[in-house]
């Protein structure tokens, strides 16, 4: 479990908690999951993707270079 703080009081939360335990405050459903590093995980993919396609098809620069 990750440790997190509560936005509204600063007391630590724990991820999946409807409630703070500290000040009741409802919290996110999906507070403790962070987008950011799913957004990350696909951009990294979307870059192995683009790697493998370049590797699996060599582009033809002859045809830029002429
Ligand atoms: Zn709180």
């Amino acid at each position: 479990m990750k440790n997190l703080t509560c936005k509204h009081c600063g007391g630590s939360v724990t991820a999946g908690d409807e409630n703070c335990a500290h000040c009741g405050i409802p919290l996110a459903p999906d507070y403790g999951s962070s987008p950011q590093k799913k957004f990350k995980l696909f951009f990294i993919g979307l870059i192995i993707f683009c790697l493998a396609m370049i590797l699996w098809l060599p582009p033809d620069w002859s045809h830029f270079i002429q």
